[in-house]
């Protein structure tokens, strides 16, 4: 999370001034460095491509009938068809014809032909065919790493930094003094600061993406160090973050709310910022928070049931941690979290901590079944039910409906019948509603005017996952086919004909909010990153001095500056690789 202005400018935003019309041409610029013909940004396809079986349609935004599918291997056209009728688009404005080619099944890389409009980037259609962004989704994590050395490999020349953040402390705020050793972890985002509340859901969804897939990922290797340890790589890579957070926890079961400097760095490599990075607390009694120790206790016990087959050891310590965070949140249940002064980082405050509580009891009772998680489970639940309704999905601070889907996910022997019905009924009567929405909106996507905010594409990655959670407790074709429809949006079928993750189809963004990006040697920024997506908030100034009636859809700029919306971050991350894992084949 970064906030604040920085004192280095944009290699971007040097170039392009105006932005709207600019943005286009730094794009038609930068593309020709990548591309060997030159597509229309009129014709949006996802550039990673589309699974055989599934629904496959591109949008097109100028004026025309009839498209044709070509292979990008001699030209040769193997599918035709007539555009839609034209429907106009709200939330970008834009007129919208539709091509459906899913009847087109081979495997292959192609692509599509519109007389008059010109082509469009190449995509492929295979069976996992989204095999490699998982991968890079997932080795962006890797990526994040603090207090090691990283180091991306051959594959990636150039893309290291050196251990990093290594010295740490108490913030006076802490209610301690004196040196900690709390290097680990993942940086959060564009920033390096770590924080316990968005960890709880980045690494707790990671967590579940285990759970819900297993199966396929269990033999997909990330390159990691531990990689060949008999451990699972997405295993291993979320027990860097877990470490971390594990030594987030005092001796008396609480967790500090965040590890930062004091105020954000400039946009140096990890290794290059010296500053001292500090656990914060509340500053006063009890200096923990509520809201970051149920965070704790929830992750933790989910990592008690996953770890177990690998390392009991490992389990057992999360068990214990879980549970002491537990009588932690009994004992104080509702303290908050404020910056305290001398502290300017992201805040992640957060004024209700009983959706936390709510998922912690979940995940403890569906590890555990022990009564008392179950007991507090079913005192609770009426409070949270409608949260299924709201068709918002999770974010980092709204945790309950991760809470009332664990219990739905995990129910075992006592847990309460009607609650199961009541979960699994509300869940899919939402799901439902976001299929119908979807299929009226002439982009395929589930986002609605109001949820082009701060990290607009993890909410289309949120709803994707929401969708493959509906689907784990109530099997619908429908659920999986929308999920997609959301995946397709962020890897290019959208307004600007963009993939969101950086290094990944024929025309990615290239300027994300991101330290390591914007000051290591690299042409590219580091790959696999998903951008946070465009924003009708407007919360930074490359946003302000964006044409103030552009539709809400439209309000992005792939311009470093713009923190609000081309950050970078690991709870959308999490999102992304959830949604990518629920379509993989399983091997
Ligand atoms: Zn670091």
């Amino acid at each position: 999370m970064s906030e604040l202005p920085r004192s280095q400018g944009s290699h971007l935003a040097l170039t392009c001034i105006g932005r709207v019309l600019l943005f286009v041409l730094c794009f038609g610029t930068k593309q020709t460095a990548y591309a060997t013909d030159t597509a229309s940004t009129q014709i949006k396809v996802d550039q990673v491509g589309y699974i055989p079986a599934s629904e496959k349609i591109a949008v097109i935004t100028a004026p025309a009938a009839h498209f044709e599918v070509r292979r990008a291997s001699d030209n040769v056209t193997v599918f035709q068809g007539e555009l839609g009728p034209a429907a106009q688009d709200a939330d970008t404005g834009d007129s919208v014809q539709l091509a459906d080619f899913s009847k087109l099944g081979e495997p292959g890389t192609y692509y599509l032909s519109v007389p008059g409009v010109g082509r469009s980037w190449t995509f492929s259609i295979r069976r996992d065919v989204f095999s490699r962004t998982y991968y890079l989704a997932m080795r962006a994590f890797y990526g994040q790493r603090c207090g090691t050395a990283v180091d991306l490999g051959p594959e990636f020349p150039e893309y290291k930094h050196a251990a990093c953040h290594l010295k740490g402390g108490f913030h006076i705020s802490s209610g301690k003094q004196g040196e900690r050793d709390n290097a680990g972890g993942w940086h959060d985002a564009g920033d390096y600061g770590r924080y316990v509340v968005n960890s709880g859901i980045a690494t707790g969804t990671l967590l579940w993406t285990w759970e819900m897939f297993g199966p396929k990922l269990r033999g997909i290797q990330l390159n990691l160090p531990e990689t060949g340890n008999g451990t699972p790589d997405i295993l291993n890579e979320a027990r860097w973050n877990l470490e971390w957070m594990l030594k987030m926890q005092d001796d008396d079961g609480g967790a500090w709310h965040k590890q930062t400097s004091e105020r954000f760095p400039a946009f140096v490599m990890p290794e290059d910022d010296h500053s001292t990075s500090v656990v914060v607390g509340t500053g006063k009694e009890p200096y923990k928070s509520t809201c970051a120790t149920a965070d704790l206790a929830a992750v933790a016990a989910i990592a008690a049931r996953v770890y177990r087959p690998y390392d009991a050891e490992f389990a057992a310590r999360n068990l214990k941690a879980a549970r002491k965070a537990w009588l932690w949140i009994e004992k104080y249940p509702n303290v908050t979290f404020k910056n305290p002064p001398g502290i300017s980082t992201g805040e992640y405050g957060d004024e209700y901590c009983d959706d936390e509580r709510l998922w912690a009891a979940a995940e403890l009772w569906r590890t555990t079944g022990d009564t008392k998680y179950n007991e507090y489970f079913v005192k609770q639940y009426p409070d949270f039910r409608a949260s299924l309704e709201t068709m918002t999905p999770e974010d980092w601070k709204d945790l309950a409906t991760m809470g009332l889907w664990s219990y739905a996910m995990g129910a075992r022997k006592g847990s309460d019948p009607e609650l199961l019905a009541d979960i699994r009924k509300r869940t899919t009567q939402t799901a439902q509603a976001i299929v119908d929405r979807t299929k009226k909106n002439p982009y395929h996507v589930s986002l609605q005017a109001k949820d082009y905010v701060w990290g607009s594409n993890g909410v289309a990655a949120s709803y994707g996952t929401e969708l493959l959670v509906a689907n784990a407790l109530s099997p619908d074709p429908a659920y999986v086919a929308t999920a997609l429809d959301n995946l397709h949006y962020l890897l290019g079928r959208n307004t600007f004909s963009l993939c969101w993750v950086t290094q990944v189809g024929a025309n990615p963004y290239h300027h994300p909010h991101h330290r390591p990006s914007a000051a290591g040697k690299t042409p590219e920024p580091w790959p696999g990153m998903l951008s946070g997506g465009p924003n009708a908030a407007r919360q930074d100034n490359v946003l302000r001095n964006l044409p103030r009636a552009l539709p809400p859809a439209k309000i992005y700029a792939d311009d470093q500056d713009s923190y609000a919306s081309n950050e970078i971050a690991i709870n959308w991350q999490a999102a992304l690789v959830l949604l990518l894992a629920g379509t993989l084949p399983v091997n």
